[in-house]
């Protein structure tokens, strides 16, 4: 049996030095896919696999990237992940792929897609409008023909159609892999002292870089291995970490708040790659089922605008029904929407008397001692109070 051990020692690095090169090297194997990149958040990738192509998460570059290229087209103060994706771009990193897809998440991502265009010119570069008003009865009608204008674009890419039963085997075969990965979350948010945050980020994040036919297989062996273990509580806090849907934090990072005397129960690491609560219906028109899904079955995030429910009482929800007893807010910085999120969930904490800590990172950063001290303060602020 595979165990999540061995997927570890497997992918771990790989995710860690350059972690496109997973996709890269799947692509040398399979010289016939087209590969389409997903910038974060969220990507209906279920239609990218109807057109018989792969998606891949492109979430940045992680540290070990040098930004020598992309600097002089962004002003400094803009998060990392849109540096380095540009950087990948510059560096003929991102090659292997035959089309890239951005969304209207905030403006540098807005930018990022513009930029790319331009400096691409024979990639297919695509663009998602996601809703700004989620209580129109016109929004699932114009969700679902943005989603129609993206079919065609890749419908031009492969030279084929996507059939309605294509896209409904694809939503099935994504809603399997969606579905396991909420199983890992759950088991995580109950007996975290059976599965790290590190093992279950990685067990996500090459979801990320492979097709979901193969990820699904990894996924059940790691969850079966993960149910045997009886691995006994130690004496941490438990938190839930909320801020990081985009742009990612290193692996270190997230090993060092653990390390420093946390449970995390739960985390919005990569939530586009697990977007939805519930599976998505496969019978009827497939195209407004996934517009449907954005609008009534998906997560809370920074980059959903929507006003039917505040984002701080989904926090403050998370917060009471995983039990966690603070919350961690970690975001990347200069990330408007994260940034903008803090100041609403700042007060909302404060006013329901949850202790909260709030720490930025940078995709690129090496040393984290200063988080590490941080956290450990507030570990035993908390343990000892
Ligand atoms: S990290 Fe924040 S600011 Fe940067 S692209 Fe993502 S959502 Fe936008």
């Amino acid at each position: 049996m595979t165990t999540v051990e061995s997927i570890l020692s497997r992918y771990r690095e790989p995710l860690e030095n350059f972690p496109l090169e997973l996709a890269a090297d799947w692509k040398k194997r399979h010289a016939d896919k087209k590969l389409v990149g997903c910038y974060p958040v969220y990507h209906p990738v279920d239609l990218i696999h109807a057109a018989g192509m792969v998606p891949v998460g492109v979430i940045g570059g992680g540290n070990r990237l040098e930004i020598a290229h992309a600097d002089s087209r962004f002003q400094s103060f803009v998060c990392s992940i849109v540096k380095s994706t540009l950087e990948l771009g510059l560096t003929g990193r991102l090659d292997f792929l035959d089309g890239i897809v951005f969304h209207s998440i905030c403006d540098p991502a807005r930018n990022l897609g513009s930029v790319f265009k331009r400096n691409f010119p024979k990639l297919m570069v695509d663009y998602i409008h996601f809703p700004q008003n989620m209580t129109s009865p016109y929004t699932i009608d114009y969700l679902a023909s943005e989603y129609l204008r993206l079919k065609t674009s890749y419908e031009a890419l492969t030279g084929r159609p996507i059939k309605d039963d294509d896209l409904r085997r694809s939503i099935a075969l994504f809603n399997e892999q969606r579905r396991l990965l909420r199983e890992l979350y759950a088991i995580r948010a109950e007996q975290p002292e059976n599965l790290s945050t590190v093992e279950s980020y990685v067990l996500l994040r090459i979801g990320t870089l492979m097709p979901p036919e193969e990820h699904i297989p990894i996924l059940k062996e790691a969850l079966a291995d993960i149910r045997a273990r009886k691995e006994k509580p130690k004496d941490r806090i438990k938190v839930v970490l909320e801020g990081s849907f985009c742009e990612q934090p290193p692996l270190e990072l997230i090993e060092s708040l653990e390390a420093a005397g946390c449970y995390i129960l739960d985390d919005d690491f990569l939530l586009g790659w697990r977007w939805f609560l519930e599976d998505i219906a496969t019978d009827g028109d497939p195209l407004r089922n996934l517009a449907n899904g954005y609008l009534r079955q998906s997560v809370y995030s920074g980059v959903k605008h929507d006003t039917r429910e505040p984002k701080a009482k989904h926090l403050i929800d998370k917060v009471r029904e995983t039990g966690a007893a603070a919350a961690l807010i970690l975001s990347a910085k200069f990330c408007e929407p994260a940034l903008f999120d803090y100041a609403l969930y700042k007060r909302a904490l404060e006013k329901e008397g949850i202790p909260h800590l709030f720490l930025e990172f940078e995709e690129k950063m090496w040393i984290f001692d200063k988080a590490r001290t941080e956290i450990e303060t507030f570990v035993e602020s908390m343990l000892f109070d």
